[in-house]
């Protein structure tokens, strides 16, 4: 006989990403339809392990959906990894009466949920990383939002990089993968692309490519550089000796993470999140829910861990053909 699901707690751990309040806004709204009552986590993990819940209704998630970063708030939480961790937030879920619960984050915040799971909670994971470095899943909630963010800002440094004929070394997130990079860089139609899943010749790469484009007549030279790679003052640098080009540095940073959700992140969100409630409401646990081939399937969770996703190289050689 199935059980009745009462009670599921959300959460958003690990990293932000524009889109996860949308993704808790459809966890909220879809569990009231099935008569479930959503209870918010604070800061992730932590707070599973001092008990930071609360029940959440239709309207506290009004107007959320174009609303950036989380209003779960998210953290790291070491004590998690420990099974006193588990056990401590396993007792919270009990005491609570949290029968599922909903872990909206990357990779780490997977293997928590696995633990949770191997303990006697149901749980499901949302992918949420602007990184798209989730193996098991083409399209992490966040992504685009920091790719038209990356993009609306190096389109006015191209404005002023333009003017005075510079060379624009910029680097942009996504941690240990090239996906963000690669996908701005063709966007903004950049001379050279560099990131950790390749090897780079700077010399080959990137100077001899300037040093053409100046020569055929180019005024302003992009060079992406994905967080992974780094170095962007010393790649500045070995530019502007070899070629004489002014050449000027701007890391990104957290601003990728912030803003408004694109259309794209918002539906994703609402799709995934909307999943996240049916499996639980159907007993089901141990799953990440993905985006697969134009469809949202799950996925178990060790096997979505096992999962990896490397960078498309069309899409990098299509960048490199087009960047003459
Ligand atoms: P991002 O991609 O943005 O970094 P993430 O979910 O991968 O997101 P992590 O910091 O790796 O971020 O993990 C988030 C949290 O998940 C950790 O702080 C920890 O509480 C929990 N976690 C990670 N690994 C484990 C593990 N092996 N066992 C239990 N919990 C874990």
């Amino acid at each position: 006989m199935e059980t009745k699901v009462r009670r599921i707690g959300i959460l958003t751990s690990g990293g932000d990403a524009p889109g996860m309040n949308a993704a808790i806004r459809a966890a909220v709204r879809n569990c009231i339809h099935h008569g479930i009552t959503p209870i918010g986590i604070r800061r992730g993990y932590n707070g599973l392990i001092q008990g930071d819940t609360f029940e959440m209704d239709a309207r506290s998630v009004n107007n959320l959906s174009n609303r950036g970063g989380t209003i779960l708030y998210t953290a790291r939480c070491k004590e998690f990894t420990t099974p006193e961790g588990v056990q401590q937030a396993v007792r919270t879920c009990r005491y609570a009466g949290i029968d599922g619960i909903i872990a909206i984050g990357g990779d780490g915040t997977f293997r928590g949920a696995g633990k949770l799971s191997e303990a006697g909670i149901n749980t499901v994971g949302v992918p949420a990383t602007i990184d798209n470095d989730i193996g098991c899943s083409h399209y992490t909630i966040g992504f685009d939002t920091a790719a038209n963010t990356a993009i609306e800002c190096i389109d006015k440094l191209s404005d002023t990089m333009q003017s005075h004929e510079r060379a624009s070394v910029v680097e942009v997130m996504g941690r240990h993968a090239g996906h963000l990079a690669v996908y701005v860089g063709l966007a903004v139609g950049a001379t050279a692309i560099l990131v950790p899943e390749f090897p780079v010749n700077l010399e080959r790469d990137v100077i001899e490519k300037v040093r053409e484009g100046r020569y055929r007549g180019k005024h302003h030279f992009l060079i992406i550089v994905a967080e992974g790679v780094g170095k962007c003052d010393e790649i500045a640098q070995q530019i502007e000796a070899a070629t004489g080009i002014d050449a000027r540095v701007s890391i990104l940073g957290h601003i990728q993470r912030g803003g408004s959700p694109t259309a794209r992140d918002r539906t994703m969100a609402a799709r995934m999140g909307h999943t996240a409630v049916e499996e639980l409401a159907k007993g089901h646990t141990d799953l990440v829910v993905c985006y697969r081939d134009s469809h949202i399937v799950t996925i178990p969770i060790a096997e979505a861990l096992r999962m990896t996703k490397p960078l498309d190289p069309y899409m990098y050689k299509v960048a490199y053909d087009v960047s003459i």
